[in-house]
């Protein structure tokens, strides 16, 4: 099964992707996360570094990349959960041409909606338990204006599949996990 988180920055996709990634036994690819590990002293890990750190979006080649090597991968073959990628309509193109290079093919795109006072509101606490050097009011700012110019457009790209199911996250995160759940059950 192969499934696309896709919701703001602090909607609380990462959450639901490490539970759902223990009962489903299939990976959970957070490109956020496997950026964040190619920020070094090099020339890359600088240039990752500054795109992450300022809120912007990393080139898309360079996720394509990232995704596509991962997906190589054995644990890879019998699915696996895609958190925050892809973000823009471009790697969602891209993402689908790969899958279908591989006979395979998305099963569900979950769209998790929460308002935007509660997204700065959870970003700033998650400032101060994580260290995300991204977590600053300035860059919460431009993520989320990059959430809804750059990767609302991927829910539009996906509608048209008809692979998109809305879940809502302003409820508790029990109650987003059983909704979560239950668009899965109508998969069978
Ligand atoms: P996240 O942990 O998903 O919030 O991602 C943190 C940061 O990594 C984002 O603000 C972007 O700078 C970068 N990033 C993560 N995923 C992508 C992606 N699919 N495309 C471009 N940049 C990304």
């Amino acid at each position: 099964m192969r499934i696309v988180f896709i919701g703001p920055p602090g909607a609380g996709k990462g959450t639901q992707c490490k539970r759902l990634t223990t009962e489903l036994q299939i990976p959970h690819i957070s490109t956020g996360e496997m950026l964040r590990a190619t920020k070094d002293d090099s020339a890359l890990g600088k240039m990752v570094a500054d795109y992450i750190d300022s809120g912007r979006l990393a080139p898309d080649y360079l996720v394509m990349r990232i995704v596509t090597k991962r997906l190589e991968a054995a644990d890879c073959v019998s699915g696996c959960l895609f958190d925050g990628f892809p973000r823009t309509v471009n790697q969602a193109q891209l993402l689908t041409e790969h899958l279908k290079n591989q006979g395979q093919q998305l099963d569900l795109v979950l769209d998790l909606r929460v308002d935007q006072e509660a997204l700065v509101d959870r970003l700033m606490k998650r400032a101060l338990t994580e260290d995300r050097a991204d977590d600053t009011s300035e860059t919460i700012e431009a993520r989320l204006r990059i959430f809804f110019s750059q990767t609302a457009p991927v829910l539009e790209y996906y509608r048209s599949m008809g692979v998109v199911h809305a879940i809502d996250g302003m409820q508790s995160t029990d109650q987003v996990y059983a909704s979560i759940q239950d668009a899965i059950g109508t998969l069978d």
